[in-house]
């Protein structure tokens, strides 16, 4: 559908106005755009994003430790009942090895990520592991947690251990498409992946949450209700990805429902660019997802609003098993590999890599203020 001028108040590149204002049909407009009214909405977003964050980079060395999981979400690869998984964890000193390998080449953040386990062990290794990697690199990496839903004391226990920023993405924030994309067994509640969050940002961690875009189901209304969550949530950082299916899951059965992967993969640009206009100061991530539709995808939307990339210094002979959904690129790499390959490559999109910098959230800094707790 045609989008009609003028374009919805902060969108237009040749704006004077600094104003950051989307309704909801503001954003639903500007999620149907195509040709010239896309341009200018990326147009927009990229102008943002430099006034407010700048034309830089940051990395975050993505260590996938295990694919170990309690839950069962419909749409994962790598959920308990898949079978065909090999299940590895790896072991500390791999995971110290990666860790360092982040703080010799100035990456400067990590990110931990597994999936979802529950129990007092874990949750000592985890802490362990914290208090290891910060003692063995001399404290100069920031360490974001993606280990999914955990009772409050854990993520306190976590946080004094030195884990500053956390990513548990909402998934969708329409509670009934999220029952659909879910089973339901009691263990995957919307109500306390929603408490979680709650829990995350009382504690003192930088936030980090995000959607699936192209789900079954999924409607552009769910999608704009998405963005106004995260700004009504006050998060710190996204990560938002096109959903991919994976033939070992139950979602697959609903495939013939998808968008084709292109249109999965623009909404995505188009979700980001207006993210970073409803929330100019906060990190977007470009993830890997963007990146198995297209090779150039992460490029394209550090150009258009995103901020942050996730290179994986997860050992090579791990990666073909943490597969979320099939197609994953990467998987043949290692880590310098990766880093070759992404310095070209964020070149090619006009930015610079901040190596040696954490790029905590401006947005968090901000929020901080007023809780008088910066560390
Ligand atoms: N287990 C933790 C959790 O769920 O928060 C962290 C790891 S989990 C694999 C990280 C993210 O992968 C999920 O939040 C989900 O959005 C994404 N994901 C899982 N399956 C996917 C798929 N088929 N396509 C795209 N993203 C997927
Ligand atoms: Fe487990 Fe996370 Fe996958 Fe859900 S999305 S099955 S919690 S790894």
């Amino acid at each position: 559908m045609k989008q009609s001028y003028p374009p919805p108040e902060g969108v237009g590149g040749g704006q004077t106005h600094d104003s950051h204002t989307l309704s909801h049909s503001d954003l639903l407009l500007l999620l149907r755009a195509t040709g010239e009214e896309k341009t200018l909405l990326f147009e927009r977003s990229a102008a943002v994003k430099e006034k407010h964050v700048g034309n830089r980079v940051y990395f975050r060395g993505l260590i996938e430790f295990s694919n170990i999981c309690q839950k069962n979400c419909l749409y994962c690869g790598i959920r308990k009942e898949n079978e065909t998984v090999r299940r590895y964890n790896l072991t500390d000193d791999e995971i110290l090895n990666a860790a360092r390998f982040a703080a010799d080449n100035k990456y400067a953040s990590l990110v931990l990520q597994s999936g979802e386990v529950e129990t007092g062990n874990f949750t000592r290794r985890v802490a362990n592991l914290l208090t290891r990697i910060h003692r063995e690199t001399g404290n100069q990496l920031r360490i974001t947690l993606s280990c999914g839903e955990q009772d409050k004391e854990t993520y306190k226990m976590w946080h004094d251990c030195g884990a500053h920023r956390y990513l548990l993405r909402i998934e969708s924030s329409n509670p009934d498409l999220y029952v659909k994309l879910h089973p339901s067994d009691g263990m995957h509640l919307y109500r306390r992946r929603r408490e979680c969050l709650d829990a995350l940002q009382e504690t003192g961690y930088q936030v980090g949450t995000g959607v699936m875009i192209g789900l079954p189901f999924q409607t552009l209304e769910d999608l704009t209700n998405d963005l106004l969550f995260m700004q009504q949530f006050n998060i710190d950082m996204v990560g938002m990805g096109p959903y991919l299916e994976h033939s070992d899951t139950p979602l697959y059965a609903y495939r013939d429902q998808l968008l084709p992967l292109e249109e999965r993969f623009q909404l995505t640009l188009k979700m980001i660019a207006c993210l970073r206009i409803l929330m100019p100061d906060i990190n977007i991530a470009a993830t890997t997802a963007l990146q198995s539709i297209d090779k150039l995808g992460r490029e394209k939307a550090i150009k258009i609003g995103a901020n942050v990339i996730m290179p994986n210094i997860t050992p090579g002979k791990y990666r073909d098993d943490y597969l979320l959904y099939q197609n994953k690129p990467c998987t043949d790499e290692n880590a310098e590999d990766c880093k070759t390959c992404l310095e070209a490559r964020i070149a090619l999109a006009e930015n610079e890599i901040a190596y040696g910098e954490w790029g905590d959230s401006k947005h968090f800094g901000e929020r901080d203020k007023g809780r008088g707790t910066k560390d």
